[in-house]
């Protein structure tokens, strides 16, 4: 069997590297970058976080549950989080095994047969320039994250300041003595105000729709790790949550937003309060949609076409998300659908073709554990194609009968950025479920390396971890 290609060292590569170790597959991991760690790894030319950048979701409730992290902080920086990515690479003897500097340029199928079943060739080149090489793979796993390919919207006329995308911010020394207008109020839009009102002559903050803003600490504690135990009702919650939160932080709206047009969850929260913190103080203010830019002036939409404010601004940062990007695979192979591949559980191509995406997952709180939980399913899956093939056929079975309800009961915006998000909960209980039905890998005990013997294992040990993980701790 040639060995299963993992693309990525990022928490969702390393989760699929220890999983197949685990499940006893051979794999060999290609990272362009010449660390571990992903987008944490700010050294890492496709790293999206900032020098200011933490963890928006809590550590207890995104570390990988059989690893934990060695810290007491509540919410680490990016610094403690590589340092954590190392660790973990080394303790499961998985450093060694990625050929580091290495970027994937294209992957195809034997034979240009789509159905994958002779494997696929991948082929790579030096990430600083060389000649490229190819080899055989009998199936690949996509890990290069979601989060690197900035999402620009087009705006009608042309600004004359400088314009930087969130993608390639780092540090706040670039906002010094500027006026500045963030468009966006996302998680990295809205830290980056906060870094923005220290260094900047002022600071504008552009916004479409209303946010929910959740604090940090919620009585004492990360919010996150609050509400233990079975999660509740959509509605339930989102009825409670929003009165906590009336009493916290209060009415948003006082504070220059708009109202939200949507429940809280039914869009990502921002966990930062800070940010109401410096409205309140006049160190930022809020505007609405960008109507069009005329040299350095913004003008803003009003009630009625024309009649917004404008303002002049010499630094424009679009807050404006990211994309997703396969750019090595052609999109049949991954079944796009507009905005975003259409996998099984946002992991399996319906056509079972030896492609296995991870950490194409946006939630609330899902953390590196969930990304973890996909990976545990994939070398399974894997296993069970190799050595129980019945049961590998029984699961692509189930990709064929109605797909599950991975959205908790939350009516999700219709955005591109929402298009593949998923409720934590949901999500997680049907990988569980899948884990479970897949038979324990026949290797698990020659790969494992560590004490837990299996991904079924893996995942009863989550369950237990799930106890106190049942927050809703949101990423950018
Ligand atoms: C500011 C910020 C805050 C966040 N906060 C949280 C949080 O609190 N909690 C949370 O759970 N998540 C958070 N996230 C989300 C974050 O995306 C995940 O934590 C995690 O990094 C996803 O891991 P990944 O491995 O899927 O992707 P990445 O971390 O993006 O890693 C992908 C890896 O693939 C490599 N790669 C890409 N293309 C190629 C190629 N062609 N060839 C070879 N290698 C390639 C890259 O170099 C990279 O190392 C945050 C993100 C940002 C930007």
């Amino acid at each position: 069997m040639n060995p299963i290609a993992v693309i990525g060292a990022g928490p969702s590569g390393l989760a699929g590297a220890r999983a197949l170790d685990r499940a006893g597959l051979p794999f060999e991991v290609y990272e362009a970058a010449d660390d571990v760690g992903g987008l944490w790894n700010i050294d890492n030319p496709r790293s999206t976080v900032y020098e200011s950048a933490h963890l928006i979701s809590s550590r207890t409730t995104t570390e990988f549950a059989e690893f934990p992290m060695d810290s007491a902080t509540d919410y680490p920086g990016h610094r403690e989080l590589l340092a954590y990515f190392r660790a973990y690479a080394a303790h499961f003897g998985l450093t060694d095994r990625i050929r580091f500097g290495t970027r994937v340029t294209a992957v195809e199928p034997v034979g240009d047969d789509a159905s994958g079943r002779s494997g696929w060739l991948v082929t790579s080149e030096p990430a600083g320039g060389g000649a490229s090489v190819t080899r055989a793979h009998s199936a690949v796993v996509l890990a290069n994250g979601t989060l690197a390919e900035p999402n620009v919207p087009a705006f009608a006329g042309s600004f004359a300041g400088e314009v930087l995308h969130t993608s390639a911010y780092k540090r706040a020394s670039v906002f010094d003595g500027k006026r500045v207008l963030i468009i966006g109020a996302g998680n990295s839009g809205c830290d980056i105000a906060v870094d923005a009102v220290h260094h900047a002559a002022s600071v504008d903050l552009s916004v479409r729709r209303g946010y929910y803003f959740v604090p940090r600490y919620l009585f004492g504690r990360p919010s996150d790790t609050l509400n233990q135990g079975r999660p509740l009702p959509a509605r339930l919650k989102q009825a409670i949550d929003t009165r906590v939160l009336r009493a916290f932080t209060g009415d948003p709206t006082a504070f220059g937003f708009p109202k939200p047009d949507y429940r809280i969850y039914e869009s990502h929260p921002i966990v930062n309060t800070l940010v109401l913190h410096h409205l309140g103080q006049g160190d930022l203010r809020v505007m609405p949609d960008v109507e069009r830019f005329d040299g350095h002036t913004v003008h803003f939409r009003g009630e009625h076409d024309g009649d917004g404010p404008s303002a002049d601004y010499d630094l424009v940062v679009l807050a404006t998300g990211y994309r997703l990007d396969y750019p090595f695979v052609d999109r049949a192979h991954l079944n796009w659908t507009q905005a975003s591949p259409s996998l099984y559980l946002n992991i399996f191509p319906p056509s079972f073709n030896g492609l296995f995406v991870l950490g194409m997952i946006e939630a609330s709180g899902i953390g590196w554990q969930g990304r973890a939980e996909q990976a545990d399913l994939v070398a399974a899956y894997l296993a069970a194609e190799q050595d129980a093939p019945e049961a590998s056929a029984a699961f692509r079975r189930t990709a064929a009968g109605p797909w599950p309800d991975l959205t908790g009961g939350y009516d999700y915006l219709g955005l591109d950025r929402m298009s593949y998000y998923v409720n934590k909960d949901a999500y997680r209980r049907q990988l569980r479920r899948r884990i479970r039905s897949l038979p324990r890998p026949a290797g698990a005990a020659a790969g494992g390396g560590a004490a837990v013997g299996g991904a079924a294992d893996a995942a009863e040990a989550a369950d237990a971890a799930d106890a106190t993980v049942a927050g809703e701790g949101a990423r950018a």
